[in-house]
């Protein structure tokens, strides 16, 4: 199988390229009330959005300020802008959209847009819109599936179903945008049979690159308050678990797709459980 190193390499050959995170104080119609309130039981937005972004207002000003941070080390460096917090094709006008994801490709240095999304916020106007970016520039969709199973999606309040996430993916491939497809891995109620089969009907869809990581219990989150009333119904990976998961998920996905990360690294002091203290790399390493 492809390292996602190679799989980029593949993309931009001879290039050597970054993801640069972007908060483009995007909404969540999971929370904004398109589609709920609540948001997914297991979330805490500022647990996956790295510090550099959290307080620049501007798109540019952030993907400049990660290109100065990558850039001292490595000049030649080219930038994929990475439209990462919440949910980046909702809420506003296909214009608006628009201008934003010019606004990024604009900065010097980036060669390509990554945009991650829900399945149900990439109606066939975005994905058009998507799809005119791509005939210049590489851009991959990256869609939260989380899990294939509905009776988990309605449990976590996802607010979508399987068979949005499959019509999403299938619809981003037809109109030549590179798919990602993230999964997690110990939801309520989901054990490890329920996961392999979450990657298997993942990896029959057209998608070229799988996150999958372990479930983390975020403090402050509606998972982590029913966690300490004991009705979660989740047991959070032990490190030994999880390598065991992983080692039997490598056997069953097809070369084809590439796994982009194994892990989860919210920040330390805001997870409740699993408390493992390794990073990707080091996951990388104990996979081999
Ligand atoms: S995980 Fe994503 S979709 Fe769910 S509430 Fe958080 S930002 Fe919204």
């Amino acid at each position: 199988m492809k390292t996602y190193s190679e799989y980029l390499a593949g993309i931009f050959p001879g290039m050597k390229v970054q993801k640069i995170s972007v908060n483009a104080g995007m909404s969540c119609p999971n929370r904004d009330g398109t589609i709920g309130t609540g948001g997914c039981s297991y979330c805490r937005v500022d647990s996956f959005t790295p510090s550099y972004c959290m307080e620049e207002p501007g798109v540019v000003a952030q993907i400049e300020r990660g290109k100065a941070f990558f850039a001292r080390k490595y000049p030649e460096m080219r930038y994929l802008a990475y439209f990462q917090s919440f949910t980046n094709t909702h809420g506003r006008s296909l214009a608006a959209l628009e201008a934003l994801y010019h606004e990024a490709l604009a900065c010097r240095d980036v060669v390509g847009l990554i945009v991650g999304t829900r399945p149900d916020t990439l109606p066939d106007d975005v994905v058009g819109l998507l799809s005119r970016l791509a005939a210049d520039v590489p851009v991959f969709v990256e869609i939260g599936a989380e899990s294939t199973f509905d009776e988990t999606l309605r449990r976590v309040n996802r607010g979508h179903t399987w068979a949005q996430t499959a019509d999403a993916v299938t619809r981003c491939a037809a109109a030549g945008l590179h798919c990602g497809l993230h999964l997690i891995a110990g939801l309520p109620g989901e054990d490890d049979a329920m996961v392999m089969e979450n990657v298997r009907r993942a990896c029959r869809l057209p998608i070229e690159t799988l996150k999958l990581h372990q479930l983390q219990i975020i403090e402050g989150t509606p998972l982590h308050r029913a966690w300490l009333a004991g009705t979660a119904d989740v047991e959070p990976y032990t490190l030994e678990r999880y390598t065991a998961l992983c080692r039997a998920i490598l056997r069953i996905i097809p070369e084809d797709v590439v796994v982009e990360r194994w892990l989860a690294q919210s920040p330390p002091q805001m997870v409740a459980a699993p408390k493992w203290g390794i990073k990707n790399y080091q996951f990388n390493n104990i996979l081999k």
